[in-house]
């Protein structure tokens, strides 16, 4: 008889959401042991072909079932160099868990019955944390030392690309514009998902792997990649992320208390405003949040601004606005429904229209119109069509916009032969993720990526493999 899913256990709501403790709890070597056993160890394991990076899940589930915890975890590095990470914050449900044979084929996600193969991630990243195998390094190989890449950004692209080039032995500095390393892993996703000392840990592996962080640098303000050039660098990987928020463009959006997402978890995540005053950065709350928006960001800044809420002692409500329906919601399965255990109210098929001010020029309400789905538009989605004379208004004392983000072009605009399109994205010229500049490659956002870890991670590992390519051919930078 097949045995039922396992899943975690999780901190109840009412009480996770008076902190930023972490929501879900690792599995118990039991409650590993028992999912692992559930696994069908497929002749054909369909898994796999779901994994961006290939994971070989068939085998490091089964060093699990044969307790070999280490086995599990070095199987995972073979292709991931951040299975904590992975295991956390991945959106497993659409890519190795929908393609599982136990989901139903076709299913646009993964359903229970999927083996979770995230948790068990998860379960061997934090083994290896637990008993410190970062220590002894198994699988750093000697390199070659005459040559030096220099990495610009040190989100999830970045991050791949540094430990795969320190893998082969490659000297490899990474340059933070910021004052802690982990880009978007950082500022972007709150600690009650990936806590910081997650990130610090694996960060930590590299640097015991030989790759430096230099930090506060901003390339392209501080120092150019000429100037980079000209100190030996010979090769290059940016991976600047998508930091430039995009808003409505409807009135009211410069009133106060009006947030981008990103400004909003940064200023929660990254300076730990919820800390506040024993943190510097402060951030503002309202009894009434409005967070515009249907991805993970969107979703995460309601749950931050929940979090907050409670912790100054209000009472009030969070509510999401999303122009579509929930089954056409990017943001995660699992973060949607402990949204709403949390009690964040969803109100779909909605499309704001004005944000307007009080007499005192305060953020009072958002005017919006209802919306129905139209035909799918390019994306495959159905196009939200706007319903005429549907005209309403929802109170809001702060609103977060959560629709996107944009490129930075702090590099790019200052280095005119770095092909960029219209939306400013670095152009990538072969399959190796080189851009218009020789021996400058690119991946992640800052290349119109998918905007998951998990694809970040791929591409830098595509450009990993073209960078060492590009090292041995001899070949010398633009
Ligand atoms: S497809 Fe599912 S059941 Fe088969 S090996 Fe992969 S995880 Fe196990």
């Amino acid at each position: 008889m097949m045995q039922e899913p396992v899943r975690p256990l999780e901190r109840g709501a009412s009480e996770r959401i008076k902190d930023f403790e972490e929501v879900v709890f690792k599995y118990s070597e039991e409650e590993a042991l028992r999912e692992a056993n559930r696994c069908l160890q497929c002749k054909d394991p369909l898994c796999i072909k779901g994994c961006p990076v290939g994971i070989d899940i068939k085998k490091f589930i089964r060093h699990i079932r044969e307790k070999d915890y280490r086995g599990a975890y070095f199987e995972i590095r073979k292709k991931n160099n951040f299975p904590s990470i992975c295991g956390r914050v991945c959106p497993a449900e659409y890519q190795c868990r929908k393609t599982c044979v136990l989901n139903s084929q076709g299913a646009p996600f993964a359903s229970e019955k999927s083996i979770n193969i995230h948790f068990l991630e998860r379960f061997a990243g934090d083994y290896a944390m637990l008993n410190n195998l970062s220590s002894g390094i198994p699988e750093t190989r000697p390199g070659s030392k005459s040559f030096k890449v220099a990495v610009v950004g040190s989100g999830p692209a970045g991050l791949s690309v540094a430990g795969e080039l320190a893998r082969e032995g490659i000297k490899t500095v990474v340059f933070e514009a910021l004052h802690k390393a982990g880009g978007v892993l950082r500022y972007g996703i709150p600690p009650f998902r990936l806590p910081g000392e997650v990130l610090d840990y694996e960060i930590n592996y590299l640097k015991q792997m030989g790759v430096e962080f230099v930090l506060n640098c901003i390339i392209g303000k501080t120092k150019s990649l000429q100037d980079l050039k000209k100190e030996g660098f010979s090769a290059f990987f940016l991976g600047l992320g998508a930091g430039v928020p995009s808003f409505l463009g409807i009135k009211g959006e410069n009133l106060p208390n009006v947030y981008s997402a990103n400004e909003f978890l940064t200023r929660v995540n990254l300076m730990s405003a919820y800390r506040f005053p024993e943190y510097h950065t402060p951030v503002n709350i309202a009894e009434k949040v409005v967070v515009v928006g249907g991805g993970n960001t969107a979703v995460d800044a309601a749950r931050v601004a929940l979090r907050l809420q409670r912790l100054r002692g209000l009472k009030g409500r969070v509510s999401i606005l999303y122009r579509r329906t929930e089954k056409e919601m990017p943001a995660r399965r699992l973060e949607i429904e402990h949204a709403k255990e949390e009690g964040i109210e969803f109100k779909f098929l909605v499309q704001p229209e004005e944000l307007l001010a009080d007499s005192g020029n305060r953020l009072e309400k958002i005017k919006c119109l209802r919306c129905r789905l139209g035909e799918p538009d390019s994306s495959g989605r159905r196009r939200p069509v706007v319903i005429e004379n549907s005209a309403f208004s929802i109170e809001c004392g702060l609103a977060i916009i959560a629709i996107g983000l944009g490129a930075n072009r702090v590099l790019t605009s200052s280095e005119p032969a770095l092909e960029t399109n219209r939306r400013g994205e670095i152009t990538i010229k072969d399959n190796f993720l080189q851009s218009s500049l020789r021996g400058v490659f690119a991946g992640g956002d800052i290349v119109g990526g998918e905007g998951t870890v998990i694809e970040a991670m791929s591409m830098g590992k595509t450009a990993a493999a073209g960078i060492t390519r590009f090292l041995k051919s001899g070949s010398l930078p633009f």
